[in-house]
């Protein structure tokens, strides 16, 4: 065919083409197509059941009264910067938390430092470090997954299980307000790069009024109007949502997808010249036979051991890992338990024993756990 003849003839198709586009009845497919990409009515049915449990873990939130100790202290000729005690937060402030922890370096005048634990804020404080030109070696009895930051839900959650409310001092709301506009900000940067991190809707399905959320602060409060980064919730009329409750709302937050990012964030902390050593450490004392004269402390609730901060304490939760299901795109939360879904699994969790150094997962939270979501998915479209 010659060029012309093929102009017009792709020309005269693409004119029927956009004729037949046109028509009243395709007009009406293309705009029910649209309502089914964007309505929450018509949303993939979770598959729930126990016999699609692939993994249970349970991890140890390092909850601090007093919130995360972010804080320099002079140790022997050593000086020590401790960022620890994260809480359920850990994984939200982490790009913050290394800031402000890095700051604290600066003032050590040392190029060369030693960073104690790699989980998220090990990780983060290490790469923080790495762009401002330091020389970095991590030192680390375990890596992922056998820490806590692999055993976390991974969602946006920056004042959960993070401080005792009566707590809440002027230094802490500063510290708190930095490293939740630098953390929210990092986080978007990484949009876009495969899926480490995607902004997900999420359902709460309830047969009673929304209860306020379980914060630690109070966001109503104009001083924390930073945090109104999230799109507002909506409630969900009964023909705008498939569930079978009295009240659903809607809401939009952000997952990480925490294998990945754990993987990305050790390729490149070893790429920039980064190095990791297996090495437990008992107590501060150990950190004096260390070559670096600057010691970062990220070891999480293991700093209970060897700082004694007796207000460090575990809250444990656990996770039971389901076949993941790939094309489900959006969350649910319920009494006692809610999913997030992830590229490893769809992931079911809401346990929280403060005080509990138990690692071993209970079949009967995650029936319990299981039970509570599979209620929810079975009366969707019924
Ligand atoms: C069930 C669950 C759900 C969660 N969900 C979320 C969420 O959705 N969003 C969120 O923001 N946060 C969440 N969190 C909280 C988050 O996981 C933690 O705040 C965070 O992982 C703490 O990171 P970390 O690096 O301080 O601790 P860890 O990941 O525990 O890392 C500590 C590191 O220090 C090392 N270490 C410890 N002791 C020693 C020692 N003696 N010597 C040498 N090395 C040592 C460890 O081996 C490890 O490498 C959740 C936690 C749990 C358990």
């Amino acid at each position: 065919m010659n060029r012309r003849l093929f102009l017009k003839n792709t020309g005269v198709l693409t004119l029927a083409a956009s004729a037949a586009a046109c028509t009243p009845s395709a007009m009406r497919i293309a705009k029910k197509q649209v309502n089914i990409l964007h309505s929450s009515r018509y949303l993939p049915k979770l598959r729930i059941s126990m016999d699609r449990v692939i993994k249970e873990t349970v991890g140890l939130r390092p909850y601090r009264t007093l919130g995360p100790r972010i804080e320099k202290e002079e140790l022997g000729s050593k000086t020590l910067v401790h960022n620890y005690g994260h809480g359920g937060s850990g994984w939200s402030l982490s790009w913050g938390s290394a800031e402000l922890a890095a700051d604290l370096v600066i003032s050590s005048g040392e190029k060369k430092v030693a960073v104690v634990g790699c989980g998220v804020i090990g990780l983060t404080t290490a790469r923080m470090l790495q762009f401002r030109g330091y020389d970095v070696t991590i030192y680390t009895k375990e890596m992922a997954p056998n820490i806590t930051s692999s055993k976390a839900t991974g969602t946006w959650s920056p004042s959960h299980r993070l401080i005792d409310k009566e707590n809440i001092s002027p230094e802490f709301f500063e510290k708190f307000k930095r490293a939740h506009t630098t953390s929210f900000r990092t986080y978007q940067n990484l949009l876009g790069l495969g899926d480490y991190v995607v902004w997900t809707d999420s359902y709460s399905v309830r047969n009673e009024p929304r209860l306020e959320q379980d914060h630690d602060v109070d966001e109503s409060d104009e001083k924390y109007a930073f945090m109104n980064v999230l799109p507002q919730t909506v409630a969900l009329k009964k023909d705008e949502h498939p569930f079978k409750a009295d009240y659903v709302y809607r809401s939009t937050s952000m997952v990480f997808n925490i294998p990945s990012l754990l993987k990305l964030y050790t390729d490149d902390f070893l790429r920039f010249g980064g190095k990791v050593k297996i090495q437990e450490f008992k107590s501060l004392e150990d950190f004096d036979a260390l070559a670096e004269k600057c010691v970062v402390n990220c070891t999480g609730i293991g700093a209970k051991q060897i700082t004694n901060d007796e207000c460090l304490t575990p809250i444990s939760g656990q996770l039971a890992f389901l076949i993941p299901q790939n094309y489900v795109d959006y969350r649910i939360n319920t009494r006692g338990a809610y999913t997030i879904n992830r590229k490893d699994g769809m992931i079911v969790g809401g346990t929280h024993n403060m005080g509990s150094w138990n690692t071993t997962p209970s079949k009967e939270d995650t029936e319990k756990m299981v039970m509570a979501i599979k209620n929810v998915a079975d009366q969707m479209y019924t």
